[in-house]
């Protein structure tokens, strides 16, 4: 394969049509939906680590839109909240009101290992560890991080099901 480095005042639309190329095609096998699902991400008590794979995956890279789901910035307009970070005892209370604001038909969906059991911040005076020993999870995506396609292909199969 050839590779042919641009340069120049363009090189920057060259590079974004470059990465348009690369992406990863949307699952064909995803059901196409009257609206995308609107999804609402809270990051609580983790490292960031799972937080930056989820933002990587609104880069051009990733054709996140086609595959049906698109990021919002108030969970009143969210179907799913996707959390990461083990839940500390600060923000459990940010935790609740994001998701009492989140009109019926929700989902929360735990990212990484925090977010699932605690990971390496289990129970303590800080922490109550992980969203499975404290109430209902739709879907856990393990990994410590996760990577952006692990991610994407979990919510795909969670929009089938
Ligand atoms: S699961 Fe790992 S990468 Fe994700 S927030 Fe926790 S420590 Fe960081």
């Amino acid at each position: 394969m050839k590779i042919v480095q641009r340069t120049g005042p363009l090189s920057l639309l060259y590079a974004f049509m470059d990465a348009a190329r690369w992406r990863p095609a949307a699952d064909g096998a995803t059901p196409r939906r009257e609206r995308s699902i609107r999804i609402y991400v809270l990051e609580t008590g983790g490292c960031e680590g799972c937080f930056m794979e989820i933002e990587s995956l609104n880069g051009s890279a990733f054709a996140l839109e086609q595959a049906g789901f698109v990021w919002v910035s108030d969970p009143a307009d969210a179907d799913w909240l996707l959390l990461t970070g083990a839940v500390t005892r600060v923000c459990a209370e940010m935790i609740d009101r994001a998701w009492r604001a989140m009109p019926p038909g929700k989902s929360l969906i735990a990212v990484g290992a925090c977010a699932v059991d605690g990971g390496p911040f289990p129970a303590s005076y800080a922490t109550l560890g992980g969203l499975q020993a404290l109430t209902p999870v739709r879907r856990s995506i393990p990994g410590c991080p996760p990577s952006p396609d692990d991610i994407l292909r979990a919510l795909q199969e969670l929009a089938q099901l």
